[in-house]
């Protein structure tokens, strides 16, 4: 399963890093973006063999940063259903909308993705143990993979997170540490104390490989689409990876050739919770960084993170494409997923129904039209989201 892997690169400075440490940010505190040889790449990556791949994100392994296929731990992740919802489509009027079903993952969110790619690369570099700051999916996932390899894992929980993220942790042999606040202060816990305690810090972001994961997302949709990008991503936005991880995907696409130089990437719209809305706040704003949100509260646990650390990136890539950010608050959020759960048969996390509840507004913005193809994401399961989904 060869990678073309060459470096890891600073986001913010260009600074090359080599390929076989295990790292986090850069010097300048940015994150690191994983570099590959292209051009050896596509030799072949073509869409015309993928076909008789694996089914699973592995599937892309030219430009994903593992090796070792004998060794890889992995539960399958990824290459999730890009479902045509044709009683939605009739009921919005949508016509060519897709959910791009992420509920199926193991681990039941996209968070696997990510987590399972950040596991295989720390593994395959010496790792002994993981830490994370979570809000609830990212330690479900770390905890299935870090049971998987044997290693020990420390999860760091806000302690009114759904009562399902922190049973799964635990369940799975997991370390859980429940802190009386938010994702930013349980990863100031683990930035405090990992050296001591000799652990690795995989916080979204803050290491190189969940990026990398989550940015398989985007090759799928192209291959989903019958070698096609839709016109429009709409994108629930915590940390980023995966809105990030896919303007990437698509940025090697060109490279790669599969789709020309010139070619319309999509509009990356960012939908975020009203009670914890920084990316909103700072794209109206026509900032380039996100400040801090006081006070951040939402049901949408994903969506619960007040600062993210690849705000400027977020933010780029979403100008970049001429997408937008929008909030909605939880009352119509879960109203929303109700809506979609009936309309789709697909039992929704908040989350998703975050991203249908933005359609009609978009259309009246013209940033959007009815015709267009556009994608939106469910990223978990209702499952773990029982007490804000309870009728
Ligand atoms: C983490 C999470 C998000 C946000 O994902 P990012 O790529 O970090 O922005 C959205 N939905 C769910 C269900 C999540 O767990």
């Amino acid at each position: 399963m060869p990678s073309t892997l060459t470096h890891f690169e600073c986001s913010k400075t260009g600074e090359r890093y080599p390929k076989d440490e295990l790292l986090n940010l850069s010097k300048t505190g940015a994150p690191l973006l994983a570099r590959y040889d292209l051009k050896k790449a596509a030799e072949t990556l073509k869409p015309e063999n993928l076909a008789n791949r694996r089914n699973d994100m592995w599937r892309y392994h030219e430009v994903l940063p593992f090796t070792d296929d004998s060794s890889l731990v992995t539960l399958n992740e990824g290459f999730t259903p890009l479902r045509p919802v044709d009683r939605l489509r009739k009921e919005t009027g949508f016509s060519r909308l897709f959910m791009k079903d992420e509920s199926v993952n193991p681990t039941g969110s996209f968070k696997a993705r990510g987590l399972a790619a950040a596991v295989n690369g720390a593994i395959q570099r010496g790792v002994k143990s993981f830490a994370i700051p979570t809000a609830g999916n990212a330690g479900g996932a770390l905890s299935a993979y870090a049971a998987l390899a044997g290693k020990p894992c420390h999860i760091f929980m806000p302690a009114d997170s759904p009562k399902a993220f922190i049973t799964e942790c635990r369940s799975n042999g997991a370390h859980v540490e429940l802190v009386d606040g938010l994702i930013t202060d349980c990863g100031k816990i683990v930035a405090s104390r990992k050296d001591a305690e000799g652990w690795h810090d995989i916080s979204t972001l803050k290491e190189p490989f969940r990026l990398e994961g989550k940015k398989t997302m985007g090759y799928e949709l192209f291959e989903q689409l019958g070698r096609n990008l839709p016109d429009t991503i709409i994108y629930p936005t915590g940390g980023g990876t995966g809105l990030i991880g896919m303007w990437k995907a698509f940025a090697e696409m060109k490279e790669l050739g599969w789709i020309q130089e010139s070619a319309k990437l999509p509009k990356m719209i960012s939908v975020q919770a009203a009670g914890c809305a920084p990316i909103v706040r700072a794209f109206e704003n026509g900032d380039d960084s996100a400040d801090f949100w006081e006070d951040a509260h939402t049901a949408a646990s994903g969506l619960r993170v007040p600062a993210a650390v690849a705000d400027f990136l977020i933010l780029r890539a979403i100008r970049e494409s001429g997408g937008t950010a929008v909030a909605v608050d939880d009352e119509t959020m879960i109203r929303e997923t109700h809506r979609l759960n009936k309309f789709t048969g697909v039992f929704s996390a908040p989350e998703g129904g975050a991203c249908l509840a933005v359609l009609d507004r978009l259309e009246k913005e013209k940033i959007i039209s009815k015709n267009d193809a556009i994608v939106l994401f469910n990223t978990g399961s209702g499952y773990k989201y029982l007490e804000a989904l309870t009728l």
